[in-house]
């Protein structure tokens, strides 16, 4: 399963670095935001930009789509917009990344 390769940052050039982030998820005109936990990601040591991997990125998409989707067809607003969690188990870097 290794998902993150050694590569250099395509922004500066500089080294990057496999680690877990976290994201938060946002839609337009959608007040909901879903905060995601523990993503393998390449991030730059110099200018911190991110690459999550192409696979982790449609798997979490598949996940969040439909959450705001159900909040999307809400009509009547019975609460207001919860904010949702979703956490990975932490994982070793050696099982994610080139090392
Ligand atoms: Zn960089």
């Amino acid at each position: 399963m290794t998902l993150i390769k050694k590569r250099k940052c395509p922004e500066c050039g500089g080294g990057m670095e496999a680690k877990l982030i976290n994201l938060n998820y946002k839609k337009r005109d959608i007040e909901m935001e879903v905060e995601v936990i523990g993503i393998p990601a390449n991030v730059c040591t110099r200018c911190f930009y991110r690459i999550i991997p192409g696979k982790v990125a449609k798997y979490i998409d598949a996940l969040v789509d439909p959450i705001f989707e159900s909040e999307n067809r809400c009509i009547e607003k019975v609460l207001p917009s919860p904010h949702i969690g979703i956490q990975f188990p932490f994982i070793n870097r050696e099982v994610y990344a080139d090392h």
